[in-house]
């Protein structure tokens, strides 16, 4: 056990951004720092990590139903094909749905634009209890918004505080927040787009706007380099080696398993007394 909670917590030391020296060039987005050195092995500890993940986000749930307030908010942010999707389907796999609440983020409604970036993503945090996930997020806001110049300069610039402001108001709230930048290669992400474009079976995950976005990789990672220096004050990010699947699912699935162990919820004591309720139980046939 001692060993486990070990290897659980460098996981998280390695991942984590440093917000004073952020060089998204030298993150090799192939790299296997800590872990499984096989697809197999990967598989093999993330089948454990799931029966541990599925223990915790139930105490979690029943803390909730007790009135706790404490919650878990999983960020994931990535260029296209960098794996949002891939990771909700592995790893939020492993534990039971009915405590999960997964919202993704797409291109604002005229409604949600009529409001503050944020009113759209506020109305999305997971209640008390449940493990939320964001495909996509707020951060989207410094990241498009900036790079494609959907508003001025001014405008993005003041959001990296509004940010730390809402995430600090979150975590005050008993909102534990692990944010997962998603580091894949330009090359990868071609070799992906391509098997989109030549599935029939994956055709309808492709957009057009996809290309448009990856001629701008550059300034995406600039973009994200920001992102993550300047909103890493309420809560840190971890930036995961996303080219391979298995170290990706790997990785994501240790940085939730550590947080819920930090956690370590506890299901609330009945509020009735089991041996009265076991003796009543007993005593009494129904159809008598
Ligand atoms: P997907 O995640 O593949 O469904 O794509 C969602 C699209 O919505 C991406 O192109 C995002 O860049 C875009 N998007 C998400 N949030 C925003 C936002 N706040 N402003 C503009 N575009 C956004
Ligand atoms: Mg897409």
């Amino acid at each position: 056990m001692a060993k486990k909670s070990a290897q659980v917590q460098s996981v998280s030391d390695i991942f984590r951004v440093n917000p004073g020296s952020m060089d998204l060039a030298a993150l090799d987005p192939a790299a296997t720092p800590i872990g499984p050195r096989s697809k197999e092995e990967a598989a093999g500890e993330v089948a454990r990590i799931g029966e541990e993940l599925d223990e915790l986000q139930e105490a979690l749930f029943a803390e909730g139903v007790g009135g706790g307030r404490r919650r878990v908010l999983l960020v994931l942010q990535g260029m296209d094909t960098s794996g949002k999707g891939g990771t909700i389907r592995h790893v939020l796999g492993l534990v039971n749905p009915h405590g999960v609440r997964v919202a993704a983020f797409g291109r604002p409604t005229p409604e949600e634009r009529s409001h503050d970036f944020l009113w759209r993503i506020r109305r999305q945090v997971p209640p008390p209890g449940y493990l939320g996930v964001f495909d996509r997020s707020h951060y989207e806001d410094v990241l498009v918004a900036r790079v494609d110049g959907l508003v001025p300069e001014d405008e993005w610039r003041r959001r990296y505080a509004l940010i730390n402001e809402f995430e600090a108001d979150l975590v005050e709230q008993g909102v534990t927040l692990v944010k997962c930048f998603l580091h894949i290669s330009p090359e990868k992400q071609k070799e992906r787009l391509l098997a989109r474009l030549e599935d029939p079976l994956k055709q309808w995950k492709y957009d057009p706007a996809d290309l448009a976005a990856r001629a701008k990789f550059s300034a995406y990672r600039e973009a994200y380099r920001d992102a993550l220096a300047r909103c890493s004050e309420a809560a840190p990010w971890y930036a995961v080696p996303a080219d391979r699947k298995w170290y990706r699912n790997w990785a994501v699935a240790s940085l939730l398993l550590g947080a819920l162990r930090d956690l370590a919820p506890r299901r609330p004591a009945p509020s009735y007394d089991p041996e009265v309720e076991l003796a009543r139980l007993r005593d009494a046939d129904p159809l008598r």
